[in-house]
């Protein structure tokens, strides 16, 4: 699902500490920075919440 950036999903984001990345997901793979399951994890990774024009959470995310 992909959010655009705005106020309120910054804020909210930032307010509950929000986990929604790779780094943050139990089939995250940190050697290889892959996901384990094999999906595309470009856009879930290393996300800033001040350096994206949209957010991008992925369905299958599972916090570690
Ligand atoms: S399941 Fe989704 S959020 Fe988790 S590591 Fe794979 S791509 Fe990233």
């Amino acid at each position: 699902m992909r959010f655009p950036r705005t106020a309120r999903v910054v804020g909210e984001a930032r307010k509950f500490n929000l986990a929604f990345t790779c780094e943050r997901c139990a089939h995250f793979d940190p050697p290889s920075g892959r996901c384990a399951s094999g999906y595309p994890n470009q856009e879930h990774r290393d996300v800033h919440l001040d350096e994206r024009e949209a957010f991008v959470f992925c369905k299958e995310f599972e916090l570690a």
